[in-house]
């Protein structure tokens, strides 16, 4: 007769096959998941034994990992500063770099400021930009855009979990959909965007997590340029004036990307680098002191 599974002998067979950096603390979350229970309970029942509906149900999920599924995926939520956001295959994982780009912005944006702060957050995903800078500054109004319907349902959910009812949410790709409106309502303070950046031919989409994201949130065209020229170029009619264009790129695209945006007459270019140390972030104002617009 074989002895019932624990806990602990089921953490130690699937940590053997996982064999990453991160093995035992997934398959604890795993673990965890199935068990529906907390980190802290899990290592105080060490010893119990496991159901085998509970061990059937861990099975498959670590099976999914075996097969290269991001962890994100699986258990259907990550965290991002500070905020616990569902995830799916519909939108891109958010990343630790990204949080920098939401440092720049929170950096721009003065906590106490009567006036309305209009911010727009351009290919939204899981809403976890629009999301984390409307949560801190709850006097922000943040429109989210995103061109996948899809993404658009999940960061829409994410904001009614989280209760942060100053996000909106519309369906367009970049500013398509917001140039058919009146500009005067569609100037912003900030422009803020995580735009795929990554090179078509790049070797890393073929490696881990990558190759389960969506491809159009990754790639952007042969040089991983294209949707940014088109954010950089049509930036400046929503802009308000001195307000600023904030983007994350590729750790080696810092160049180019400051270059578009003097191109285009932004000022104050600034690169900011990421936890890692990389080049990831690059922001650029609008120079013009008054509105041009005849109101
Ligand atoms: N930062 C992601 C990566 O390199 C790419 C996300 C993006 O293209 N915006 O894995």
């Amino acid at each position: 007769m074989t002895s019932p599974k624990t806990i602990q002998s089921t953490l130690l067979a699937a940590s053997a096959q996982l064999k990453n950096d991160d093995a035992k603390l997934e398959a604890q979350l795993f673990l965890q998941y199935a068990l529906k229970v907390n980190h802290a309970w899990l290592i105080a029942h060490e010893n119990d034994a496991l159901q085998p509906n509970i061990h059937a149900e861990f099975e498959a999920l670590l099976n999914r990992r075996l097969h290269g599924e991001p962890m994100a995926y699986i258990l259907g939520c990550r965290e991002f500063y500070g905020l616990e956001l569902m995830v799916t295959p519909d939108t891109l994982i958010p990343r630790p770099d990204t949080e920098t780009l939401v440092e720049a912005v929170l950096g721009k944006i003065p906590l106490h400021e009567n006036d309305e702060i209009r911010i727009l957050d351009l290919g939204t995903g899981t809403g976890a930009i629009a999301l984390a800078i409307a949560k801190h500054r709850p006097q922000a109004s943040v429109i989210a855009v995103d061109a996948s319907t899809a993404a658009l349902e999940i960061a829409r959910k994410n904001a009614e979990n989280l209760n942060i009812v100053n996000v909106q949410f519309v369906l367009s790709h970049w500013f398509d959909n917001l140039d058919n409106e009146n500009n005067n309502v569609n100037q912003f303070d900030v422009i803020v965007s995580n735009p795929p950046y990554i090179e078509q031919n790049d070797a890393h989409l073929t490696q881990g997590d990558l190759r389960f994201e969506p491809l159009s949130a990754l790639v952007s065209g042969v040089d991983g340029l294209d949707d940014i020229r088109q954010i950089i170029n049509n930036c400046l009619i929503h802009l308000k004036p001195q307000g600023w264009l904030m983007l994350e790129h590729g750790y080696n695209q810092a160049e180019l990307v400051t270059d578009l945006m003097a191109q285009t007459g932004l000022t104050n270019l600034e690169t900011i680098r990421d936890i890692a140390g990389n080049n990831r972030v690059t922001i650029g104002k609008n120079p013009l002191i008054v509105s041009t617009h005849w109101d």
